[in-house]
């Protein structure tokens, strides 16, 4: 993918919220950085080359930027990142991406589909705009990676493939065949490919255009 290089900051980490063993929400400084709501940050220890890329979780009318990362064991930077503590320094880039909610978009019926930490660009469209019209279905395997999912009140819908307890026990596309959904839906779909790429046909064969649908790939 072509992107312009745009300015990296270093940032102060203020705050870790460590939601589970292997999930944080790091806060660090905005140092003037603006977004828009979706959008993702490239971010990296200070002073370290390796860089990954986070949706922001944080609304873009708040004076701080927000992440969640989940701890990828085999991997380099998300641990790094899950270990930070208050004090330390990160580096930024960005804003990079077009996972948006484009004004016209705004009052219309929305559908927020999310695998894992897929749910934070939502979190940060909710804090932003907290008139939106939505519904989220959210897919994890453990009951405990709801991640701060009293934000949404009762918005959200958790589908949870290993256990039992949540309001749906299976994947969120087993959940998705059986929804209804109105013609006028936006639908946003975003975290791992394998759910997007059948969630994407399961909408379209419900009758949303492809137009309707927005997509934001993880992994
Ligand atoms: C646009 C975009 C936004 C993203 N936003 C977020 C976000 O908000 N929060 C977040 O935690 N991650 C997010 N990611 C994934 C993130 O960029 C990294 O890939 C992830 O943190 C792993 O980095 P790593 O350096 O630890 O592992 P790496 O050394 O880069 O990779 C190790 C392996 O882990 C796989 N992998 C990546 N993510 C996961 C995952 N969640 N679960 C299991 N395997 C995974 C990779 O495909 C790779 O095979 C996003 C990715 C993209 C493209």
């Amino acid at each position: 993918m072509l992107t312009t290089k745009k300015k990296r900051r270093v940032c102060r980490v203020l705050e870790v919220r460590r939601l589970t063993e292997s999930t944080a929400v790091l806060r660090f400084e905005r140092a003037g950085l603006e977004f828009d709501p979706g959008q993702y940050i490239r971010v990296g220890i200070e002073d370290d080359p390796e860089i990954r890329d986070y949706s922001v979780y944080s609304g873009s009318n708040v004076d701080h930027l927000e992440v969640l990362v989940r701890r990828v064991e085999d991997g380099l930077v998300s641990k790094q990142l899950c270990d930070c503590d208050v004090g330390d320094s990160v580096s930024v880039g960005g804003p990079y991406g077009h996972f948006k909610l484009i004004d016209q978009l705004r009052d219309k019926p929305l559908l927020f589909v999310a695998t894992g930490t897929g749910i934070s660009p939502y979190h940060s469209f909710v804090e932003s705009y907290p008139e939106l019209d939505y519904r989220l279905i959210h897919g994890t395997a453990k009951m405990e990676e709801a991640y701060e999912s009293t934000f949404y009140g009762d918005r959200y819908f958790h589908c949870v493939s290993r256990e039992g307890g949540s309001d749906f026990k299976g994947r969120v596309t087993d959940y998705l065949r059986t929804l209804e959904v109105p013609p006028e839906t936006n639908a946003f779909l975003c975290g791992n490919c394998d759910m997007i790429y059948e969630a994407f046909d399961l909408l379209q064969d419900k009758g949303l255009p492809a137009a309707q649908i927005h997509t934001e790939v993880y992994f």
